[in-house]
């Protein structure tokens, strides 16, 4: 019997073929959303029988969801409270569908915006299929049971139907290029991802068993879903290995988790959840295990970037709120009152854990603090409060693996780390194996060093170095250890001018060319105890160039060669000996060009002198010939002067000798280098 033909209250022409080619990339959504209707219906009988309103048997509520391959149909049954054909009517036909045109087209690659903007949840069920059939009975007594037909226009059917069971068949009449939603291998995935925590019973066909070497399919239901998902249940009621069940189901593969945070708000906004620190090993897994989002236990997404500030989307586990719009665009989302209020909850939740980890068990915590540091220095990094909050347990760890708290380390150092001018220096290594003969150095003047060696630590310092009050980090091996922390005027040198110079160049004509490495020779005094020579890299340099990697538009640093300086200990007796030696094997020969240099320098002086008041335009032909002679002079002495260094440092076995061995502490000394050194060296020996 034909109940009511006609068209549903839509004012496009034919909504349909827009939903399905606007929204191929999501319609495997179609799924969630029948069964979700399926099991609101079951959730609402129950709620009828607690007010004593239906007062029938509530027999078995499990919702069903089957294939039939030949039928091509995909049907999801419930015994829910079913429709009437008015109900119908109401909920299925008349869809208020204003300004559909113009929010299609700004949404159109947003399938989720656009259900959720029109409550078009059941109607997604067109995106797979090319006709759906409800057929349904209401819980009401003698009730009707009612046939709706639509094939994907705007025009339906409703007819009086036989169904001896109370509830709703929604059956799909899959289009011939959805066919893989007839294979169970495609269901089991999808139910598996969007109804895993259902809070009713899905079935999907029946266990099987393997009997006579083949598959059978027993009675029993295969339930695919667990309908009391461990954040629904109250944390007194859970222990510890509880969660860490959960966890392993969630993330399958991934090791133990840290600890874990069960939220519960019900004020401003409802939320449950449980966050997971997990142990992170390496950069790889970071954002391989997300965090998953739930509406009311339904499945809606692992992009939760918009909701969890970003540090925290690092955390594994699941938030579960209602009252996250979740069917509206992700730019939306950003502005939402709820979704900030939520974030910040989070942050706060976060961070509450962990003051309580570090006040009550500081020993667990800083056991825990390698696998922790990633991100709170994440957070600290890219939130304010977070910071505010966290800089009173993050943790600096020195290179014997003791930690201090920001505060406790301030204290341990500011006596004998603080510089003339007042300000605090934070030595620190990034690789305890490498620079040991550096923090040997620092450590044996009785400062402290810290291990900054942590994927975030060079932004890290950059923040801390702002935060703190007149302080600066410098690496270790970023000059020698007098002048890491300069504490009064400096020693003054043993050396001449020329002493120094010509040590220098003796030592810069065999510097070996390394390729994207420069260096510069200097001479310091650095104790008869220091090492002859010292290896060092401007911090500033080096920053620069690790900042590059981090930010956008530095790239030009990080082309540039590392520049080192090689100093010279003007105390050591291996350099004073070269000293010495070279004074007397080329002294006669440098004699001469030093007294010619120092004349010459005194004419350049004169000659500018006299030119020092007239403009570039106004010197003479005359004036200008003078001060080329004397620059040619010059440079013709220092070319005579770099020849000598050169002979005499090609004679010298100790100086190529002393250099090898400064850049093997580097790591420097690579490949045929290494290889002379060690025949160089062999042959010392004897
Ligand atoms: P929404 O679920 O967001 O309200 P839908 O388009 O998915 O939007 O469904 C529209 C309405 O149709 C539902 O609110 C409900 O009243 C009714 N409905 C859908 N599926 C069922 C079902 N399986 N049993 C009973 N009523 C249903």
């Amino acid at each position: 019997m034909m109940i009511q033909k006609g068209n549903i209250g839509i004012t496009t022409e034919n909504i349909f073929p827009v939903i399905k080619k606007f929204l191929y990339s999501d319609h495997e959504i179609f799924l969630r959303e029948i069964v979700s209707n399926a099991v609101d219906a079951t959730q609402k009988l129950k709620t009828l029988a607690g007010r004593g309103e239906f007062k029938g048997e509530m027999g078995n509520l499990t919702v069903r969801v089957s294939i039939d391959p030949e039928a091509k149909t995909l049907t999801v049954s419930d015994r829910g409270i079913g429709m009437t054909a008015e109900e119908i009517d109401r909920y299925i036909n008349q869809i208020a569908f204003s300004g559909a045109n113009d929010f299609l087209e700004k949404y159109k690659d947003d399938a989720s915006a656009i259900i959720g903007h029109f409550g078009l949840g059941f109607y997604s069920a067109f995106m797979v299929a090319e006709r759906v059939d409800i057929v349904t009975r209401s819980y009401r007594e003698d009730a009707q049971a009612v046939k709706w037909t639509c094939d994907g226009s705007p025009a339906f059917e409703i007819e009086a139907c036989d169904k001896a069971d109370r509830g709703t068949d929604i059956v799909l009449h899959l289009a011939d290029d959805c066919k893989e939603f007839l294979e169970k291998s495609k269901i089991t995935e999808l139910l598996n991802k969007y109804c895993r925590f259902l809070p009713v019973e899905i079935a999907f066909g029946k266990k099987t068993k393997w009997e006579d070497g083949k598959e059978v399919e027993t009675d029993e239901d295969n339930v695919v879903n667990d309908t009391a998902p461990l954040w629904t249940k109250t944390p007194a009621s859970l222990k510890d290995e509880d969660y860490k069940d959960f966890y392993r189901k969630l993330y399958p593969m991934a090791d133990e988790p840290l600890f874990w945070i069960h939220l519960n708000v019900d004020y401003p906004f409802n939320l449950t959840g449980v966050l997971y620190f997990p142990r992170i090993k390496n950069n790889i897994d970071i954002h391989r295990n997300k965090i998953q989002l739930y509406c009311n236990q339904v499945f809606v997404t692992d992009q939760v970037d918009n909701i969890v500030p970003d540090f925290l989307t690092l955390l594994h586990g699941v938030i579960d709120s209602p009252d996250i719009p979740l069917n509206v665009s992700r730019s939306y989302l950003q502005s939402d009152a709820n979704v900030k209020k939520i974030a910040s909850y989070i942050t706060k939740k976060v961070s509450d854990r962990l003051q309580g980890i570090f006040k009550n068990d500081r020993k667990d915590f800083e056991e825990k603090w390698d696998s922790l540091k990633l991100f709170i220095h994440y957070g600290m990094l890219s939130e304010q409060d977070f910071y505010d909050k966290a800089k009173n347990y993050a943790l600096l760890k020195d290179t014997e693996g003791k930690c201090f708290t920001y505060d406790e380390y301030r204290e341990l150092i500011k006596d004998n780390q603080t510089d003339k001018d007042g300000n605090l220096i934070y030595l620190y290594a990034t690789q305890r194996d490498e620079q040991f003969a550096y923090i040997q150095a620092a450590r044996d003047k009785g400062y402290s060093v810290l291990l900054l060696d942590g994927e975030l630590d060079t932004p890290l310092v950059g923040l801390l170095e702002q935060k703190f009050e007149k302080c600066r980090f410098s690496r270790v091996d970023g000059d020698v250890v007098d002048r890491l922390i300069r504490k009064e005027e400096e020693k003054s040198l043993s050396l001449s001018a020329a002493e120094a110079s010509s040590l220098s160049g003796v030592f810069t004509a065999r510097m070996p060319k390394i390729d994207k490495a420069e260096f510069h020779v200097e001479t310091a005094p650095l104790g008869e105890q220091g090492a002859p020579v010292v290896i060092t890299q401007s911090e500033y340099m080096r920053r620069m160039k690790d900042m590059s990697r981090y930010q956008q538009g530095m790239g030009f640093y990080g082309e540039m060669p590392d520049m080192y300086n090689l100093v010279l200990n003007a105390d050591h007796r291996l350099v004073k000996e070269v000293l010495a030696d070279m004074q007397q094997a080329v002294g006669s020969r440098l004699q001469p060009i030093e007294s010619e240099l120092k004349g010459l320098e005194a004419r350049k002086q004169a000659v500018e002198e006299s030119q020092k008041d007239k403009k570039y335009d106004e010197l003479t032909d005359d004036d200008k010939a003078q001060l080329k002679q004397v620059n040619d002079d010059i440079e013709a002495q220092e070319k005579a002067r770099r020849e000598v260094w050169s002979d005499y440092a090609g004679q010298n076995p100790v100086v190529p000798q002393l250099i090898d061995l400064a850049l093997l502490q580097n790591g420097l000394l690579r490949g045929e280098a290494l290889s002379k050194f060690i025949a160089r060296s062999v042959e010392l020996i004897k």
